[in-house]
C-alpha cells in the first residue's frame, strides 16, 4: 500500500510532532512541586523542554526552559511557583522545532481570562488551521500545534465549559490536553483516545497524568483513565465530565504506547505494558520459533518481549547486550557512519554470555535497522555462532499523523525493503515479525479499538 501523497508530504515537511508527556493537579498543596515530580516520572516521554504553571487566586505563575526535567527545576525552581493548582509538560525534541518558544506549558489571556495549556499529540488539520489563523491576521508565537487550541478558543469566546468542549470536539486528532483557568482544571483526550490519560487522587485532590507512573512519583493512587470524548472538569464545587464526539465508533488508541511507548510500570488503555510486551513475545515465539541457545533483549526496548518470548521456547534469556544509560539524547548523530559510532557508544556485548551461542535477538520494533545492524556485527564479532531476530510487532511501513515523532518513510526500512532484504542487510540468520493479526489477537474482540496505523498505513482520523 502507497502511502497517500498528502501524508508523505506532511512527514516530508517535518513538521514538528510532540510525543509529549502532560500532568495537571487540583486542590492539591504545593501543587507546582508536586507536579515537577511527575514530570520526572514521565521523562521517557519528551527530554526537549519541561514546564510547570501554577495559578493562586487567580494569577498564574510559569516557569519552563529547554532540557531535562532535572535541570529544568534542579534547583527548586517549582517551589516557588505557588499554589493548589498546576499544570506541567515535558516535550519530544524534533528537528527545527526545538526552540524555548515552543516548551509548554503555553499561557495566554483571552476574553475568559488567562488560560495555561499542556498538550500530548498532534493536530492533523493543525497545518490548515494554521495557515487560515495567518490569513485572518492571527499571529502566531509558536510552531506547536498546540498552540491553536488557545486561538480556538479565544476566535469562539469559549467560556462555558459546554463552548470549550465543542472547541475540543472541533478540533480533530489527536490531543491529551490539560487546561488551567483561574478556578478550575480541565482534562479532556480526542474521541478517538489515540493518546493516554490517567486521572488519581492526592490527599482530596485531582490528578491526571499522561502515564500512571507519574501517580507514584507523587504518592498518588490511580482511580481511572480519561475517557476518549470526555472533558473532566475540577473546582471548588466538585468535578463533572462532559462528552464530545462520538467515541463509541471511531476509537484509535495509540498500540505503540503499549509496545513501546509507555513505561512498562503503567497502566495504559487498561492494560500494563510490560505485560502486553511479555504476551507480544509468547506470540512471537509461537508464530515465528527459532532452534537457539539464547535469546538477548536489545535494551532496554525489548526486555519484557525477550522475557515472553524465552520463556514460550523454554530458552534461557540473558543478559548478552549492555547499555550504557549515561549517553543522553544529546549525542545527536547525523548520517550513517556517525549513528553505528553511537550504538557502539550506548550498547556493548558480555563476550561470555554469548560466545559460542546461537541467539536469538529480540526487540519491540525496528525503525531505521540502524542500531539492530550494529547489534548483530558485535554479537558474531563477540562468537555467537548464529544471530537471529525477532521483532514484537509488525513491519513499521508508515508515518505517524498523530504526535509520535517518527523517521521520513524512506528512512522506514520496511518501507525501502522486502523482509529478505531487510535481513541480509542487517545480516541476521533469520528474520520474523509478529503479525497483525498475531499481536491484535492479544486483545478480547470487544477491545480492539486500535490505531494500527503506522503498520497497515489504515489512518482513522
Ligand atoms: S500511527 Fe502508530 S504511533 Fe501513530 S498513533 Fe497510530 S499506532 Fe500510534
Amino acid at each position: 500500500m502507497l502511502i497517500p501523497e498528502a501524508l508523505e508530504e506532511k512527514a516530508r515537511r517535518g513538521r514538528p510532532r510532540e510525543a509529549c508527556g502532560v500532568v495537571g493537579l487540583f486542590g492539591v498543596k504545593d501543587a507546582a512541586a508536586v507536579a515537577a515530580l511527575g514530570l520526572h516520572a514521565l521523562q521517557h516521554r519528551g527530554q526537549e523542554s519541561a514546564g510547570v504553571a501554577s495559578c493562586l487566586n487567580g494569577e498564574f505563575f510559569l516557569h519552563r526552559d529547554m532540557g531535562l526535567v532535572a535541570n529544568v527545576f534542579g534547583k527548586g525552581e517549582a517551589r516557588k511557583l505557588p499554589g493548589f493548582s498546576a499544570i506541567g509538560h515535558v516535550r519530544y525534541s524534533t528537528a527545527g522545532g526545538s526552540r524555548l518558544v515552543n516548551a509548554q506549558p503555553l499561557l495566554a489571556s483571552y476574553v475568559g481570562g488567562t488560560v495555561a495549556l499542556a498538550h500530548n499529540g498532534n493536530l492533523c488539520g493543525g497545518d490548515d488551521l494554521s495557515r487560515a489563523l495567518l490569513e485572518k491576521g492571527a499571529l502566531l508565537q509558536t510552531s506547536t500545534d498546540s498552540e491553536l487550541f488557545l486561538h480556538l478558543l479565544a476566535q469562539r469566546h469559549a467560556l462555558a465549559d459546554e463552548e470549550i468542549a465543542g472547541v475540543f470536539a472541533g478540533a480533530g486528532a489527536a490531543f491529551a490536553v490539560v487546561l488551567l483557568l483561574g478556578d478550575r482544571l480541565l482534562a479532556a483526550r480526542d474521541p478517538w483516545g489515540f493518546r493516554p490519560l490517567a486521572l488519581g487522587r492526592l490527599e482530596g485532590g485531582v490528578v491526571i497524568a499522561s502515564e500512571s507512573c507519574a501517580f507514584d512519583q507523587m504518592g498518588a493512587v490511580f482511580e481511572r483513565e480519561i475517557d476518549p470524548g470526555e472533558m473532566l472538569i475540577c473546582s471548588a464545587g466538585g468535578e463533572r465530565s462532559l462528552r464530545f464526539g462520538e467515541s463509541a465508533t471511531l476509537l484509535a488508541k495509540c498500540l505503540l504506547e503499549l509496545i513501546y511507548f509507555s513505561r512498562p510500570d503503567s497502566f495504559v488503555f487498561g492494560h500494563s505494558p510490560h505485560i502486553f510486551r511479555k504476551s507480544s513475545g509468547h506470540a512471537l515465539a509461537r508464530e515465528h520459533p527459532v532452534r537457539a541457545d539464547l535469546v538477548v533483549a536489545i535494551p532496554d526496548s525489548g526486555f519484557s518481549a525477550a522475557m515472553g518470548f524465552a520463556d514460550e521456547l523454554g530458552l534461557p534469556v540473558d543478559r548478552g547486550l549492555i547499555r550504557n544509560h549515561y549517553v543522553g539524547r544529546s549525542f545527536i548523530a547525523p548520517g550513517q557512519e556517525a549513528r553505528t559510532a553511537a550504538v557502539r557508544m550506548k550498547h556493548n556485548v558480555v563476550r561470555e554470555v554469548v560466545r559460542g551461542k546461537r541467539v536469538v535477538l529480540v526487540d519491540d520494533s525496528l525503525i531505521r535497522g540502524t542500531t539492530t545492524a550494529a547489534l548483530g556485527k558485535e554479537l558474531r564479532d563477540a562468537g555467537a555462532s548464529e544471530v537471529h531476530l525477532r521483532i514484537a510487532c509488525p513491519p513499521t511501513r508508515y508515518p505517524c499523523l498523530y504526535g509520535v515523532d517518527f523517521p521520513h518513510p524512506q528512512e522506514l526500512m520496511a518501507f525501502r525493503y522486502s523482509l529478505d532484504e531487510i535481513c541480509s542487510i542487517l545480516n541476521m540468520d533469520s528474520l520474523a515479525y509478529l503479525s497483525l493479526e498475531g499481536m491484535l489477537a492479544l486483545f478480547p474482540p470487544e477491545e480492539r479499538g486500535f490505531c494500527t496505523a503506522c503498520w497497515s498505513g489504515e489512518y482513522r482520523a
